[in-house]
């Protein structure tokens, strides 16, 4: 036999044991599933892994929705999920789309597709990036690195003339970025890389809405806003005090604007790397009624919504692979 059988055999194996068990045991499975999505748009193939990994196409998204529905699996809204979930009401295949910092795409794309099948879903809004779209420093990255052989970061040469050079020094620098303190991310960088340089400040015009756009969305009955700081902060960037002071900014942005404060919230990055121990102890105390991470899985009876996993879906070869791994989620017990 080959090994490709072995494997399938197990696979389908361990798909029926685990079965069984949820049948006898339901409790030790997730009952539902927070999707996590930011842009909803063509890919291009010109752009970098990187950030295009953070787009599904609208097809894409539409035979999700349309396959999950077949498959029995529900949508609801972050405070119908909250109730089920705090009020033990018996449910199963129970999915929540939220989509994080408030891409135009979101209105333009995703908001119709929602519509269309009465999806609620959640924005969660970094109004920085809304004020002053220059903040999204990952586009700005990948143009340099776009346009240029060699790249400088912090002293560092970094060769990035092939294809594959400039995918990996992408996340080389990405990753350094993502975890400086970004309350002022200029002077955070003013050493390190030439970012905000006019030569790539084409690129994050038009990505986000705009206040206006926010608010049209935020009147949507399917819509809920959540926060996600006002910078866009790695948390492992910032200490105690700054992270609170980009909680209640954020909280009066979205005061000042949508007149409404946010219930719910997710880190941006969402990550190990951005999200420690102590931070997820410490959004014990601020206020939400449920924090989410960015990993993570499914959600089963006796997870801690103040440390919420979502199921982060990306385009990945279209809507058949994203069932197969959400249907492999519901079936992975608790350790
Ligand atoms: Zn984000």
């Amino acid at each position: 036999m080959t090994n490709h059988l072995v494997k399938n055999i197990r696979f389908f194996a361990g798909q029926i044991g685990f079965g069984l068990i949820r049948m006898f045991c339901p409790k030790k499975f997730p009952y539902g599933v927070i999707i996590g999505l930011h842009r909803v748009c063509d890919l291009d193939d010109k752009r970098l892994l990187g950030n295009e990994g953070l787009k599904i196409t609208p097809s894409t998204l539409e035979d999700f929705i349309i396959s999950s529905k077949k498959m029995g699996y529900h949508f609801t809204s972050l405070d119908e999920f909250y109730k089920i979930h705090t009020q033990h009401i018996k449910a199963k295949k129970v999915l929540c789309m939220t989509l994080d910092d408030a891409y135009k795409d979101n209105l333009d794309v995703a908001l119709p597709i929602f519509r269309k099948h009465n999806i609620p879903f959640c924005i969660f809004v970094a109004p920085g990036l809304i004020d002053d779209p220059e903040y999204c420093w990952w586009y700005r990255l990948e143009d340099i690195i776009q346009q240029n052989d060699v790249v400088q970061y912090d002293g560092k040469s970094y060769l990035c003339k092939s294809r594959e050079e400039k995918e990996n020094v992408f996340w080389t620098i990405r990753n350094q970025i993502a975890v400086l303190n970004m309350t002022d991310l200029r002077t955070e960088l003013k050493d390190k890389i030439d970012l905000y340089s006019t030569r790539y400040s084409h690129c994050a015009k038009d990505i986000f809405m705009s206040w206006e756009q926010v608010k049209e969305i935020s009147q949507d009955p399917l819509c809920t806003i959540g926060a996600h700081t006002y910078h866009h902060v790695a948390f492992a960037g910032c200490n105690n005090e700054e992270l609170k002071n980009e909680l209640a900014m954020c909280q009066s942005s979205l005061q000042e604007h949508l007149g409404q404060e946010a219930k719910y919230f997710a880190y941006p990055y969402g990550d190990k790397l951005c999200v420690k121990d102590e931070h997820r102890e410490w959004m014990h105390h601020q206020g939400y009624k449920a924090v989410f991470l960015a990993e993570g899985g499914g959600i089963h009876c006796n997870t801690d919504m103040l440390q919420a996993p979502r199921f982060c879906i990306y385009n990945d070869n279209g809507a058949k692979n994203i069932m197969r791994s959400l249907n492999r989620t519901m079936l992975r017990p608790i350790k």
